[in-house]
């Protein structure tokens, strides 16, 4: 089995490259790519311009899909907390020291390498 997916691009098929001429000696077509991985649209284009072609077919229905901003979000002290490490480069000491860093207030809390890989640990509150 191949782990081989198509580009999702609504126009890839219509782009004239080589690489997309396929098929039998004299019945070639230009055919969506067919990849392991993509580098554009979290691994599903091609390229950027198949991503945009995407969007600009569907985006709007996307959006709307999964929630349309109807009101300007604010950054405040509540939810400005980003997650970054120093390296400590010693030779007999290669661990982080991570920490929350408000972007707003400039604190540093130190946290613990389990909670800066763990996605759902946060200081931010909506
Ligand atoms: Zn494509």
């Amino acid at each position: 089995m191949s782990n081989l997916k198509f580009c999702q691009g609504t126009k890839c098929h219509t782009y004239h490259t080589q690489d997309r001429l396929k098929g039998q000696q004299g019945n070639k077509t230009y055919q969506t790519r067919r990849r392991s991985t993509f580098y554009y649209g979290g691994n599903n284009f091609c390229s950027f311009n198949c991503q945009n072609d995407w969007f600009n077919d569907f985006g709007d229905r996307a959006i709307d899909h999964f929630g349309r901003l109807n009101e300007a979000k604010h950054l405040t002290e509540h939810n400005a907390w980003v997650k970054d490490y120093d390296w400590r480069g010693g030779s007999d000491d290669r661990t982080h020291l991570y920490y929350y860093l408000n972007k707003i207030t400039t604190e540093r809390r130190t946290i613990t390498e389990e909670q800066y890989n763990d996605s759902n640990y946060t200081l931010n509150t909506p």
